[in-house]
């Protein structure tokens, strides 16, 4: 499945009614948590019959005009909140928990183990369509939806070609509303295979705040420059933010201001690592890199780190997607002992966050400690391999596909046109 993206260019009231489906979609999923809890919905079946409900109902008029499979789409999209759950509950992974009296002690969980939540108003949200409900025009410069929020004919700004697919390719649309306007994304069905020649080399990746990686041969890639410079521009906005008076024009300026400030960092920081990433499983034939728990990852405040950690999140799933394009195997072993144990003898050498270089006194090996950290990884990947049972199980979620127009997101068109209306 690849994914493109445009941006929708239509008038005001067609925004409208864009939100208007949005609303609905987020309102359908939401009633389906609602009836799970109250019991009358407890399987997929059920929450899809529960959609009919819905959009017969006279009491919510509205529901019925969304296109009846966007219902079931959002019916899914609820119900996967709830597998998630049950799952979780099943593998006793422990989510959020208030204190750790409370562990344990709350029937539900509901605590802890993601219980599904109910969806609040957020600037980005989508609303998806499957095969009907929308089309394209002939051209396929145009796309018209069609269901009953009457939003009409959008123009479709992107340099990506759809004519290269089939229309059946086209499994789902996606309308995506973020702080700077309206997108529509296509998934479309179909796999990406690129030739690659064997090049002989395997690489061992360690993360870390200094660089953005290390690997076993020494190189060390730097975190771009420009991630800095963002969170200047950030820190700015965020101030700016909080010295608004709630509820007023100016506050509602200032986050979308600091909204854009964060899609231009989140834009470029995945057009960075989309590039890197391509040129790792290029060049190598098999990747290591540390399973790192997205979860404990985002939990510190610093802004910096948590900039980097998301750079760091982005470039593993887009590691894990050339990794299917070029058929280069990525495997995430554990991290525990990654930066402590020496890489030559395998004792345990301890050493604190600021020593920066490996010195075992075991066999008087010396290197960086980061380096020393990756050939560690790469090892132990090449061990859990030769275990064949052992292929951990990546931790990132599919949830949302990677999208690929991230290559070139905006056209040179709109980046003038936008530059001129301002
Ligand atoms: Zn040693």
């Amino acid at each position: 499945m690849i994914v493109y993206e445009s941006k929708l260019e239509g008038t005001k009231n067609q925004y409208e009614q864009l939100d208007q489906a949005i609303r609905t979609g987020r309102f359908v999923r939401n009633s389906i948590i609602r009836a799970w809890m109250d019991n009358q919905v407890k399987s997929r079946n059920d929450a899809y019959k529960h959609c009919a409900v819905l959009a017969n109902s006279p009491q919510f008029p509205w529901a019925g005009l969304l296109n009846s499979q966007a219902r079931q789409a959002h019916a899914e999209r609820a119900w996967a909140a709830v597998e998630r759950f049950y799952r979780n509950c099943k593998a006793k992974i422990k989510g959020k928990k208030r204190s750790a009296r409370s562990e344990g002690t709350s029937e539900l969980g509901r605590t802890k183990q993601g219980f599904p939540k109910f969806q609040k108003y957020q600037v980005r949200a989508s609303v998806e369509y499957k095969v009907s409900g929308w089309k394209l025009s002939e051209c396929r410069r145009y796309l018209n939806l069609t269901d009953g929020f009457k939003a009409g004919t959008f123009k479709l700004w992107g340099t990506r070609n759809l004519h290269y697919y089939q229309l059946r390719q086209i499994k789902r649309v996606r309308i995506v509303r973020r702080h700077d306007g309206y997108y529509a994304q296509f998934l479309i069905d179909y796999k990406r295979e690129e030739k690659k020649e064997l090049t002989g080399k395997q690489i061992g990746l360690d993360v870390g705040l200094n660089h953005f990686y290390t690997d076993n041969f020494g190189n060390k890639i730097d975190n771009p420059r420009f991630l800095r410079k963002d969170e200047k521009k950030i820190k700015k906005l965020q101030r700016r933010l909080s010295k608004t008076e709630p509820k007023s024009n100016n506050r509602k300026k200032a986050r979308n201001k600091l909204g854009r400030a964060y899609l231009k960092v989140s834009r470029r920081r995945n057009d960075w690592v989309c590039k890197l990433a391509q040129r790792v499983i290029q060049s190598n034939d098999l990747v290591a890199i540390e399973n790192l728990k997205v979860r404990n990852l985002i939990k510190n405040h610093c802004l910096a780190k948590s900039i980097s950690d998301a750079a760091w999140y982005r470039f593993r799933e887009w590691l894990e997607y050339f990794s299917g394009v070029y058929g280069v195997p990525v495997i995430a072993v554990n991290p525990s002992y990654t930066s402590q144990n020496c890489s030559n003898c395998g004792h345990k050498v301890v050493k604190t966050l600021s020593t920066r270089t490996h010195k075992c006194p075991h066999c008087n090996y010396v290197a960086d400690r980061d380096e020393n950290a990756a050939i560690n990884i790469l090892k132990s990947a090449l061990k859990e391999l030769s275990t064949t049972v052992g292929r951990t199980e990546c931790e990132v979620s599919r949830e949302i596909p990677l999208c690929l127009n991230v290559e070139t997101q905006v056209s040179k068109g709109t980046r003038r046109k936008r530059k001129s209306s301002q």
